[in-house]
């Protein structure tokens, strides 16, 4: 039988529990999981590529059927280049409805043979966002419980080494 492989595309700047609960949950639905992290140049991340990789690495690395790749471009393109027939978003609020709503017809007209397939956030990470532990770090929080643990180790080396640049992240997590 044709495996399930499913994308999941994303800044990941950093990846926090929220994003893993999706992974997590994924994992446990396909049979492969993709996780794309976007080297979308129009954003400024904190993160460079290869350290969001590695983080989102690490973060995944007790899922033996989720891999980690950059991406470039358009999702339904990387989802064809993965060989998956479903594309992971999470919603948290109304907000991220009305965006997952555009981008989903968007991608419909694109590559109708794929499925976008959403997971409604766990309760607990509701207001759980990238920005928002960005922030927390750079007024000096500490944000052990919101990401995973080698995310926050390199939040704190981050701000340790020239503090948190979240002004320059306008980006919509
Ligand atoms: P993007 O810039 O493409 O939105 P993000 O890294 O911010 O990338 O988010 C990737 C996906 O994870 C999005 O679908 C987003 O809605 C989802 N997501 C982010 N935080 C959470 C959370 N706390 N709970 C559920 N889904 C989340």
């Amino acid at each position: 039988m044709a495996q399930r492989i499913a994308v999941y595309p994303g800044s990941f700047d950093p990846p926090t529990n929220g994003h893993v609960d999706i992974v997590l949950r994924a994992a446990r639905l396909f049979d492969r999981v993709v996780v794309g992290v976007g080297t979308n140049v129009s954003k400024r991340t904190l993160f460079d590529t290869d350290e969001r990789i590695e983080l989102m690495r690490g973060a995944c690395a007790p899922f033996a059927n989720v891999e980690v790749r950059a991406f470039d471009g358009l999702t339904v393109e990387f989802a064809r280049a993965c060989g998956a027939g479903f594309v992971i978003r999470g919603i948290r609020a109304l907000s991220d409805f009305e965006f997952e709503f555009e981008m989903a017809n968007m991608n419909h007209q694109l590559a109708p043979e794929l499925e976008m397939v959403y997971f409604m956030t766990s309760p607990e990470y509701l207001f759980l966002s990238a920005s928002r532990v960005k922030e927390l770090v750079a007024f000096g929080a500490a944000v052990d419980r919101f990401v995973p643990a080698n995310v926050a180790k390199a939040l704190v080396a981050h701000h340790g080494k020239d503090g948190l640049r979240t002004g320059a992240t306008e980006a919509k997590d």
